[in-house]
């Protein structure tokens, strides 16, 4: 099968997990978004582009920002960035506060939102404009000048910010959270309003499966070495609570937001993004999570398949 063909095929079955999930509604700007849609797009080695359904349609990437800021702090802090923040699935929920309390202050994973929030405070360390420089840089790696954050998004966020502000005060008590908590919250709900499209977000985390070098700008984003400890951690906990089943369902490194999208990437092979807002009860995308695994069983990519 082609696959073109693989992708038009997925978007088809796709209406028949309609109402199978439920929009993220925590965030009420969120829970505006119409559940029923659809859209991907896979990103080839060779530059080849497939797309099908809304592939075009911009939404709210939400946690698949955490990946962004990731690399950016990596950029600016190297090796010494995993003094604070660890490398070990959590085992509990994305935004879950416990595991602070007996780790003393330093969060398991950059992709929980403790660890997420540490990484921010990084870059504000070295970095008096953040935001301008996320937008920049998603704008370059994506291909498209006129990405934009979503105001309304990160305004909403920032009015149900106790939980994130918890962890940032709660961490800033064992000394391992430096800038202003409200300047970093601010940042870091902007981050994850960043409003982009699949073909966007396959295109800006394409040096994910091309060791360090981004597709569409040419530019080198991180070392080889920095890129697989990257994808490392996404198999481990990218994908909230859930990553052992996607790892042995799908079997790539990959990213989920409460916004629907999933991201994924295989290493010398493809990058994906899947859209589809209604999410199970782990925070990932249902449709989203159908998708990558027919990919998967189809293209025969899981990473542990071999050749
Ligand atoms: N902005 C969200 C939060 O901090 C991220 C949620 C997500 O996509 O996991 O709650």
């Amino acid at each position: 099968m082609s696959h073109q063909t693989l992708l038009d095929r997925i978007c088809q079955h796709a209406p028949s997990l309609w109402g199978s999930g439920k929009v993220a509604d925590y965030i009420p700007a969120l829970q505006r978004v119409n559940p029923q849609q659809f859209g991907i797009a896979l990103l080839m080695a060779d530059g080849q582009l497939y797309t099908a359904g809304q592939a075009r349609t911009g939404f709210s990437i939400q946690s698949i920002s955490k990946v962004l800021s990731l690399m950016l702090a990596l950029q600016r802090h190297g090796e010494q960035l995993w003094q604070r923040v660890g490398i070990e699935p959590s085992g509990t929920a994305f935004n879950s506060l416990v595991q602070l309390e007996y780790e003393q202050g330093k969060p398991r994973n950059p992709f929980i939102n403790a660890g997420a929030l540490v990484v921010v405070d990084a870059l504000l360390a070295r970095n008096a404009m953040p935001v301008h420089t996320m937008l920049t840089t998603v704008r370059r790696l994506a291909g498209n000048p006129s990405i934009i954050m979503d105001e309304a998004v990160s305004e909403s966020e920032y009015q149900h910010r106790e939980r994130n502000a918890a962890m940032a005060w709660l961490m800033k008590s064992y000394g391992n959270f430096h800038s202003d908590v409200d300047a970093a919250l601010r940042a870091y709900f902007q981050f994850c309003a960043l409003h982009m499209n699949c073909v966007e977000l396959v295109r800006a985390f394409s040096f994910l499966m091309n060791q360090g070098v981004c597709m569409q700008s040419g530019q080198r984003i991180l070392s080889a070495r920095q890129t697989q400890q990257i994808n490392a951690l996404l198999l481990t906990s990218g994908l909230y609570d859930a990553a052992g089943d996607f790892a042995v369902r799908v079997g790539m490194p990959g990213k989920s937001g409460v916004g629907g999208g999933i991201v994924g990437a295989v290493p010398g092979k493809f990058t994906v993004c899947v859209w589809s807002p209604e999410l199970n009860e782990y925070g990932n995308s249902v449709a989203g999570l159908y998708a990558l695994e027919q990919l998967a069983d189809e293209l025969n990519s899981s990473i542990f398949r071999g050749l």
